[in-house]
């Protein structure tokens, strides 16, 4: 059975070389994060030409999800080094204050709201959450602050509060610039950044798809105002993503685990997709094994259904990362051998179904849970029947069927399916079967005299029309 859980790499210094590119599709990378916080459009041209390049020879279908910089917060920079802030000493935030003139008493901050945005007895947290700060008092453009706890405080770190708050709207003017570069690198997913609901949503769909971009937006769940808007916000997007690292800070890391759950079963419930990311397998950035807690984070995330775990610096700056990928690979394999599920477990949101093609995918997976089937062909063009059909859980593998390479890319991201180039169009249809037939026996998929179940709509090549399954046995037909 191969592996369900999907990979997401994130590109950096590390990963530059087609060498180590190589390496990373090969260890089994499913989509590749290319973050704008970093470079500029040359670099992010540069390297998803590459990984397009590394997948074409690797003969892989490779996902690219684009990530938005948004509207963090950050302090400025230090006049001499790092500055050193002691527990219990006085130290002040200043957006007026010279950006590159810092010291261990006071700091600039490229947010001028910031004054008006706290008050007294409010905890703001320095590099995600090594420093914090208790507020005193606000005197003009200043804050004023006391240490509570301290720690070497570098250049350009970031800045949350406790309990959310800081207003800064999400899609920044570089975001909204990063959009149109987005579009015209053709990324399938787009992540934005600090939403705090539907609305901020709504608007970068609007600008992709006014750029000519088809990339499916990304909420990412970072922020408090998120947690409260969370219902709206996954029903506006294609997919969420689990950011622990800023919603960490957010929301204090106590409650992290309980909310990664229950924003997972909230996106599926709601036929989304989820990633799930940040710190996975943080001590591989630089050794060459993971932790425990490491190995029971991924793997929990895995059994609460995540459709995907990302890495991060791990691949991005990290020692060695197909290493890490590998390694990340074999914990999802093992997770979900002890996830063995078949078990008839629906879970649908309300249970009602609005659409054909979604009661087809649902009588699909009953079917498959229930009966000693080998593999699911999904013929489609959108990649919408793969879909429904992963938001319900099941150890049968889905192969999308689908000429469009935008499909192909964009079910790198679903869990349980797999992309296979079919081209219906092109199959009469009394040849129909056998070509799949001749597909499914020459990839491996299933073996002859084995039970598998294809879907497919009536006028084969257009969206959204899937009206029927087949249970058929798979055939060698004679040429
Ligand atoms: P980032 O987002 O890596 O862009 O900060 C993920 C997170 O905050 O967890
Ligand atoms: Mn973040």
């Amino acid at each position: 059975m191969p592996r369900r859980t999907k990979i997401v790499a994130t590109l950096g210094p590390a990963t530059d070389t087609d060498r180590a590119l190589d390496d990373l599709i090969a260890a089994g990378t499913d989509l590749v994060r290319v973050n704008f916080s970093h470079g500029v459009f040359g670099d992010h041209a540069r390297r998803i030409e590459q990984v397009r390049a590394a997948a074409a020879r690797a003969g892989r279908v490779v996902g690219i999800l684009g990530d938005l910089r948004g509207p963090k917060v950050r302090i400025e920079r230090f006049a001499a080094g790092n500055a050193m802030l002691v527990e219990g000493a006085a130290f002040a935030l200043d957006p007026a204050f010279d950006p590159a003139g810092g010291t261990d008493r006071v700091v600039g901050v490229a947010y001028e709201s910031l004054p008006k945005d706290v008050s007294p007895g409010d905890t703001l947290l320095l590099n995600d959450g090594l420093i914090s700060l208790e507020v005193l008092r606000v005197e003009g453009t200043r804050v004023h602050t006391r240490v509570l706890s301290g720690g070497e405080l570098g250049d350009m770190k970031g800045l949350n509060k406790l309990g959310g708050g800081l207003s800064a709207r999400a899609l920044t003017h570089k975001d909204r610039e990063d959009i149109r570069m987005a579009a015209e690198l053709g990324v399938d997913y787009l992540a934005v950044s600090f939403v705090r609901n539907a609305d901020d949503v709504r608007e970068a769909w609007e600008l992709m798809r006014a750029a000519g971009g088809e990339g499916r937006i990304v909420a990412k769940i970072e922020r408090r105002e998120a947690i409260e808007n969370l219902r709206a916000i996954v029903e506006s997007s294609a997919a969420v993503m689990v950011a622990r690292g800023d919603l960490g800070v957010e929301v204090g890391y106590a409650e992290l685990t309980g909310l990664q759950k229950h924003i997972i079963r909230l996106a599926r419930t709601h036929n989304r997709l989820v990633i799930t990311a940040t710190q996975m397998m943080e001590s591989m950035i630089h050794a060459p094994v993971p932790t425990r807690a490491e190995v029971s984070d991924v793997a929990n995330a895995v059994m609460d259904d995540t459709d995907a775990v990302m890495l991060s610096a791990e691949t991005a700056i990290g020692r060695h990362p197909g290493r890490v990928v590998r390694a990340m690979a074999q914990v999802i394999v093992g997770a979900e051998k002890w996830q063995k599920s078949n078990r008839p477990d629906m879970q649908r949101g309300d249970g009602y179904l609005k659409h054909t093609d979604e009661a087809i995918a649902a009588a699909v997976m009953y079917t498959a849970n229930h009966l000693d089937v080998k593999a699911i062909v999904a013929l489609t063009e959108s990649g919408s029947t793969a879909l429904w059909m992963s938001r319900i859980r099941s150890d049968i593998p889905i192969y999308a069927f689908t000429r469009h390479a935008a499909t192909q890319r964009r079910v790198t991201l679903y869990r349980g399916v797999y992309p296979v180039a079919f081209d219906v169009t092109h199959t009469q249809a009394e040849r129909l079967y056998s070509a799949i037939f001749e597909r499914v026996l020459g990839e491996g998929l299933a073996a002859e005299g084995d039970l598998i179940i294809v879907t497919k709509g009536e006028l084969s090549g257009v969206s959204g029309g899937t009206n029927s399954m087949k249970i058929i046995k798979v055939q060698r037909v004679p040429a």
